[in-house]
């Protein structure tokens, strides 16, 4: 399941601070953000200016190198106090995705 979970790449429009998030969610059936996240020094609202799949579209694994620019760690901590998402009281939790 997780159809709708992406990977997303944040920079803060304010500091330029980049992050990256494996919790990143788009509205069923469309590859529209629902939710930002807070950038953790400026506390304003940010939406991913890159969004990718989850899993690698060569592989399929979750965690590979086929492309260069992928360091995706879906196990990373998830900040759920920068999350709009979890914010919203819907968790992002791991388990069950
Ligand atoms: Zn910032
Ligand atoms: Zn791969
Ligand atoms: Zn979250």
């Amino acid at each position: 399941m997780g159809g709708n979970r992406r990977y997303g790449h944040f920079q803060c429009s304010s500091c330029r601070q980049k992050w990256e998030s494996s919790h990143v969610y788009v509205k069923k059936g469309t590859e529209k953000v629902e939710y930002g996240q807070e950038c953790k020094r400026c506390k304003i609202v940010c939406f991913p200016y890159q969004v990718e799949p989850i899993r690698c579209s060569l592989c399929g694994q979750t965690d590979c190198d086929c492309q260069k620019d992928r360091h995706i760690d879906p196990t990373k901590a998830h900040r759920a106090d920068l999350c709009m998402r979890c914010r919203a009281g819907k968790h992002c939790d791991t388990r069950n995705w």
